[in-house]
């Protein structure tokens, strides 16, 4: 297929990379040049801008930070829908509110050009082997079309309802990954203040109920102190006050959520926007004057 990629960071170069290698033929842009030139070496073309990759390309995908990025690059002047023809369609694989995407929907459908929001789960490293989890909205037939492509890139892919559940979907999924971090957080502070090898507790734990993708994935990080992204803290507060807002319009309470999204907020205003979420810890870490390590 003729694909364009809107969005080369640490999600969209591995995305791009096993799209390319699927043998699918890839047009790239990122108003990063750099980012460009690095996908355009592993075999893609290069776009000028947003609208010249949709311009060339029968399905583009956006994987961008947030909302405004991903209206300015589909909406905006020179972006995807400025070259997008009737008929082709557009994939945004970013985590943004549901609501931005029924309004992107909503654009594209003017426009004939199908739409699907597609967020990802599995970060980085499931992002290079190609086993994302990938959680979708929109209709099925669209859904149809775009699968050989979320077959290169994800190890799963569902369509969970119309336009904006995918993104619905992936809140309720950041919802569960950032309390687990800040639960696993809280358990080896206290371990470690008692004097107990974080590590040994880790390993005690992990093959019972308490055990966990993001106990597996994160405790070693935390215990390492190697907090470099995967996944930034800035991000992650961007999706939980993504899913405080979308409750709030429910008229839902999120107790648990509201308190992880106070400490991701803190982290920010400490310089620590671009650790990796694992460094929720130091949040906990700070309050207890302790550091989560082995003896
Ligand atoms: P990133 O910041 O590394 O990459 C975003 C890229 O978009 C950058 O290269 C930036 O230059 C580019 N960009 C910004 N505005 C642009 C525009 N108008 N036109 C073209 N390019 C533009 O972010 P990431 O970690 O790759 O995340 C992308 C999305 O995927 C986010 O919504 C994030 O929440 C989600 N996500 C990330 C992870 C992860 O572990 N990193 C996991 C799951 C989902």
């Amino acid at each position: 297929m003729k694909v364009g990629f809107v969005g080369l960071g640490i999600m969209g170069k591995p995305m791009s990379r096993n799209l390319i290698q699927a043998g699918h033929q890839l047009v790239v842009f990122d108003i990063v040049a750099a980012a460009v030139d690095e996908i355009a070496a592993a075999g893609a073309a290069k776009g000028q801008s947003a609208a010249d990759v949709a311009a060339r390309s029968e399905v583009t995908i956006t994987m961008l930070p947030d909302g405004p990025e991903v209206e300015a690059a589909v909406t905006g002047p020179n972006g995807v829908l400025a070259g997008a023809a009737a008929g082709s369609i557009v994939v945004d694989m970013s985590s943004i509110s549901p609501l931005a995407a029924q309004r992107v929907a909503a654009a594209c459908a003017a426009k004939g050009v199908g739409f699907l929001d597609a967020p990802v789960s599995g970060g980085e490293p499931k992002a290079i082997d190609g086993t994302l989890a990938i959680m979708a909205g929109g209709d099925r037939e669209v859904f149809d079309k775009v699968l050989p492509l979320f077959q290169c890139m994800g190890s799963s892919a569902t369509l969970t309802g119309p336009v904006g559940a995918g993104n619905v979907t992936k809140l309720a999924n950041q919802i569960i990954v950032a309390v687990n971090i800040a639960a696993v957080a809280e358990a080896l502070a206290l371990a470690t203040k008692a004097g107990l090898d974080p590590e040994v507790v880790f390993n005690a734990v992990k093959g019972g109920l308490a055990g966990s993708t993001v106990l597996n994935a994160k405790a070693p990080m935390i215990i390492s102190r190697n907090f470099k992204p995967g996944f930034r803290i800035r991000l992650h507060q961007k999706d939980l006050r993504n899913a405080l807002l979308a409750a709030e319009s429910l008229k839902l309470s999120l107790p648990f959520t509201s308190l992880a999204q106070q400490a991701l907020i803190a982290l920010m205003n400490n310089g620590r926007g671009d650790l990796d979420h694992s460094a929720i810890a130091t949040f906990i870490e700070d309050m207890g004057k302790v550091e989560i390590k082995r003896p």
